[in-house]
């Protein structure tokens, strides 16, 4: 397993195919540094006892000691492992982990690529596992690369203006493929090692060209990456935090006609199974947010609890009633999670799956609070939160004492506490990344509309339809029973 060091080493040897505001950049511009060190702590804690029993698995390849970030879930008790991982992240940093996204679309790679071999006698899970071993032993960061630009939406891949609003395959070679497209919104992007591209959508037969699914490196001829850095708070001078330290980015990624050899290609044409890797990766991809969004919820709650308290309004009714609407919904995301654990099966590759119907449910009820949790904190922590001065007026001689006296609230809170719990929540609600966690509550994995159609997908309204005919006392199997009869003249 690497180190953090060696990670950071690895990012800085890449080539330079990283754009940013109107420059190439190395991946360890000053920008970058927050996301490296963030992602560095996924290589360092696997050597504290705290943390090993969560970040190592062993592999089900070879019996090596792995990362659980490259791990491919053999057992419920993965699945277990794998949301308190990620919920422990989250708590530790106040902000996601991000390296879900490639442990995500590995595991649905590998039910997949079983699968079409399986229907079509094909070789792609061979490859897979051959990447896979590569993977592990690398211990490589990679996102989910799935969301296409899309074009026109109301357009099938086929019928845009510009067929490469998808990515396709423009070319077939004895020695691989050569695609080109984009992908937006790709976090972590920027840097990670590996690129693992999917499709986005369900495809008709005549749609082949975009069943594509595959493996580049990050720095490979043809990808460049338009990043943007997304620093968790203001830089801090005087007062360190540990959430501070810590960022993210995200890329829009361009596919300038990439040469793929084969033994990285993972689905070539099979249209039929473009939904199947899709709703895979959405559904591994969504389990995880059961897990940090709770977590998260978790920190508002709690930001949102101390500043009524320093404010003096704790025990006031509507300060109550909000906490605990917040404390509810984090409950259910949770029990949603922990369900979805519960319900998990071994699917026929081997490859274990969280349960379908709790996981979309869980991540659609975290969807649709993330704007009330919000809501709610910035309505507890009072205007000055989202309009706080700059650090460094509190540490001017002239004004910084000034600004210490009159942001006072209860007596016997010191200033410098009100201080740094408003600065945590306006980095929050009012800070760089603040829209950027709002939005990926929201689209994350998919709109709201995309996790309803996840719960219908597999929700059986037939059966609660029989429930309640019975309930009547409406006999018969369906409508055509009780037709009425014709009247002849
Ligand atoms: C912070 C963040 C991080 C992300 N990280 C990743 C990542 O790592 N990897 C990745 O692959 N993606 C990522 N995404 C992308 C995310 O999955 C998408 O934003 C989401 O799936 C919505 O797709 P879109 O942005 O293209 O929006 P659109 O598809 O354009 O949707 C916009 C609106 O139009 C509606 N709409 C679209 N098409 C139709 C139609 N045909 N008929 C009716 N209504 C329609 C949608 O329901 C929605 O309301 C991330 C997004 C965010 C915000």
């Amino acid at each position: 397993m690497r180190t953090g060091k060696a990670y950071i080493h690895d990012m800085q040897k890449m080539k330079m195919n990283v754009y940013m505001d109107g420059q190439k950049v190395p991946r360890d511009h000053d920008s970058f540094v927050p996301a490296l060190e963030k992602m560095a702590l996924t290589f360092d804690f696997v050597s504290d006892s705290e943390w090993e029993p969560l970040l190592t698995a062993v592999s089900h390849l070879n019996g090596r000691k792995i990362n659980r970030f490259c791990h491919i879930h053999q057992s419920l008790d993965d699945l277990v492992r794998r949301r308190e991982l990620t919920r422990k992240f989250q708590l530790y940093c106040g902000s996601c982990i991000l390296r879900c996204g490639g442990a995500d679309t590995i595991n649905a790679l590998s039910i997949v690529s079983y699968e079409i071999d399986q229907k079509y006698g094909t070789e792609y899970n061979k490859r897979f596992l051959k990447y896979l071993e590569d993977f592990q032993d690398n211990d490589w960061v990679a996102p989910i690369a799935m969301t296409d630009v899309k074009g026109d939406r109301s357009q099938r891949p086929r019928d845009q203006a510009n067929p490469d609003s998808y990515l396709r395959i423009v070319e077939k070679a004895s020695d691989g493929i050569v695609v080109r497209g984009a992908k937006s919104c790709i976090s972590l992007a920027g840097y990670a090692d590996e690129l693992i591209v999917s499709p986005s959508r369900a495809l008709s037969k005549d749609e082949s060209q975009w069943a594509v699914a595959f493996a580049v490196p990050a720095d490979c001829e043809g990808v460049k990456l338009i990043t943007t850095p997304k620093p968790e708070g203001r830089k801090r001078k005087y007062m360190p935090a540990i959430y501070a330290q810590y960022g993210g980015s995200d890329s829009f990624v361009i596919f300038d006609s990439v040469f793929v050899p084969w033994e990285r290609v993972f689905m070539c044409g099979e249209v039929d199974f473009a939904p199947r890797y899709g709703q895979l990766a959405a559904l591994y991809h969504r389990f995880n947010y059961t897990a940090c969004k709770p977590a998260m919820a978790e920190i508002f709650i709690g930001a949102a609890a101390l500043m009524a308290e320093y404010n003096g309004v704790e025990r006031s009714g509507h300060i109550r009633d909000k906490l605990g609407y917040l404390a509810a919904v984090a409950v259910l995301i949770d029990a949603a999670g922990i369900a979805a654990s519960c319900q998990a099966k071994k699917t026929d590759s081997g490859t274990w799956i969280p349960g379908g119907l709790p996981t979309q449910a869980g991540r659609w009820l975290a969807c649709t609070n993330g704007y009330k949790e919000f809501e709610i904190l910035t309505d507890i922590a009072g205007g000055l939160a989202s309009l706080l001065p700059f650090e460094g007026d509190f540490f001017e001689p002239e004004v910084g004492p000034l600004l210490h006296e009159f942001i006072q609230r209860r007596a016997d809170v010191p200033a410098e506490n009100v201080h740094k719990l408003l600065r945590f929540i306006h980095d929050t609600i009012a800070g760089p990344a603040s829209g950027i966690h709002l939005a990926g509550t929201l689209q994350g994995g998919g709109t709201p509309i995309m996790q309803l159609i996840g719960v219908l997908r597999e929700y059986d309204v037939e059966e609660k339809k029989n429930v309640v005919k019975r309930l009547c006392g409406i006999s018969g199997s369906g409508l055509e029973d009780h037709k009425p009869e014709k009247k002849t003249m």
